[in-house]
């Protein structure tokens, strides 16, 4: 009898994997990290429950961290299988992972100088060399369209809409003459970006569908986001303050630099410089070129047009590769922009900007991006008076300006609009990836709207698939 079982991102945002087991095989959909409170990350340092070595294939929905940030271990502790992806994600996990190890090195590094944590005995949870064999194990499956996994397991992906490579997944089961399908959600992005294309519902008759309920208990703020970024940067820029965006070099901070760059050739803001401060700094330019099949006709139509310069790149862009570079950047006395890693404040190199620049009420933190429990980011969403960073508590003066406009995740209502795209009702919906107040709301809500029964993922809990 076919099963799921929810191995992360149930009852929390992060640390998605989900096990099918099905037809004498497994499969695992996505491999990600906790990330959050102690609680959440201690799960990412105890073995998975079932041997990874009996575990046949994997397939990701999308590159990010709490989607794929547990391969190494997975790999580490005996997974040989293939790592199913489209190319962009391939592209942006490999990048991804090697820059979690590097982050995590330096992160157990600067714990055992300062001796300020206590637990995990202050343990990196994968090195560059644990991420080298993942890299090898991931393989290519196109972007649209269907593809055979194995005689029992076919995908088909659908746009998610979320970041470059994104999809939605519909798993076809053959088990004993019968199909079952299963539909992942993967992480929903927002209708009506720029840059990337629209969220694209699966039209499928599902017998159980996983979606996502990040933001299932809220809308984000309304706004014209390139208006109010224009105000902020201006706001900061006559005070003489600098602004720190949380973020990946990639995603978020191209939405970002798009947003900066058209701002700037209307001369509603002034030229200002922008780093991108990560040990992976690359221009996503390149990526996004070569990724064509995800970006929207908006975005190609600009690329093309002029010679004047790329869309992606404010005039002024400067990327930091090593911590020289990066901590170069403190001398930055004069008005400027850095983006830096992690985009929840949970470690990386953001950590030491904001050392530098939160005390100071002249200079702003934009948070974009969902803040989980328990995370840096949280506190200072929720008006933090002080941040603990590196052992000691740093005061917040900096302006804290919350962009939800800038999400990459659907608010309430694009769920349902997502959710309104099936042609039948789903015969079974599992509410994952969400926080346990937003799952309910989402329940709530889908239950008033649509009529139909779904159900909170609890974590570890096993499901029939199929009847
Ligand atoms: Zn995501």
């Amino acid at each position: 009898m076919a099963k799921l079982t929810f191995l992360g991102a149930a009852g929390c945002v992060t640390g998605s994997k989900y096990l099918v087991d099905a037809a004498g095989k497994k499969l695992l959909v996505d491999c990600g990290l906790f990330q959050g409170t102690n609680e959440l990350k201690e799960r990412n340092f105890k073995p998975l429950p079932g041997d990874p070595k009996t575990i046949d294939y994997a397939v990701l929905t999308h590159a990010h961290l709490d989607h794929t940030g547990w391969l190494p271990v997975l790999a580490r502790d005996g997974y040989r299988g293939p790592i199913f992806a489209n190319p962009a994600t391939i592209e942006l996990t490999e990048l991804l992972l090697k820059d979690s190890a590097h982050l995590q090195e330096e992160e157990a590094e600067h714990a055992k100088r300062k001796k300020y944590k206590h637990h995990e005995e202050a343990r990196a949870l994968y090195t560059p060399e644990d991420v080298d064999p993942v890299l090898k194990q991931l393989k290519p499956m196109p972007r649209s369209g269907g593809f055979d996994i194995s005689p029992e397991f076919h995908v088909e992906s659908f746009d998610a809409g979320h970041i470059l490579g994104s999809s939605s997944l519909e798993l076809t089961i053959r088990e004993g003459g019968k199909k079952i399908v299963v539909v992942f959600s993967g992480d929903v992005g927002r209708y009506g970006q720029p840059i990337l294309k629209e969220p694209t519902t699966p039209p499928s008759n599902a017998d159980v569908l996983l979606c996502e309920s990040t933001y299932g208990d809220r809308e984000h703020q309304d706004g014209d986001p390139e208006g109010l970024l224009a105000q902020i940067v201006n706001r900061v820029v006559k005070r003489g303050g600098s602004i720190v965006i949380p973020a990946f070099a990639i995603g978020r901070t191209q939405t970002f630099m798009y947003y900066l760059r058209r701002l700037e050739d209307q001369q509603r803001i002034p030229h200002l410089p922008v780093y991108v401060d990560s040990p992976m700094a690359l221009s996503a330019t390149a990526l996004y070129v070569k990724h064509k099949e995800d970006h929207d006709l908006e975005f190609a139509r600009e690329e093309g047009s002029d010679g004047k310069g790329d869309p992606l790149n404010v005039h002024e862009f400067h990327l930091t590769r090593t911590a020289e570079e990066s901590k170069a950047i403190n001398n930055v006395k004069t008005p400027c922009i850095i983006i830096s890693a992690s985009g929840m404040v949970s470690g990386g190199r953001v950590l030491h900007h904001l050392v530098q620049r939160l005390p100071d009420a002249k200079n702003a933190v934009i948070l974009a991006g969902f803040q989980a429990e328990g995370t840096r980011g949280r506190a200072l969403q929720e008006g933090a008076k002080t941040l603990n960073l590196f052992g000691s508590a740093v005061p917040v003066g900096a302006e804290i300006v919350e962009m939800g406009q800038f999400s990459a995740h659907a608010g309430k209502s694009e769920l349902l609009r997502w959710l309104g795209g099936f042609p039948a009702p789903p015969k079974q919906t599992y509410l994952t990836h969400g926080e346990p107040a937003a799952a309910q709301a989402l329940q709530a809500a889908i239950q008033e709207e649509f009529k139909w029964e779904a159900a909170v993922a609890r974590y570890l809990d096993t499901v029939p698939l199929g009847a």
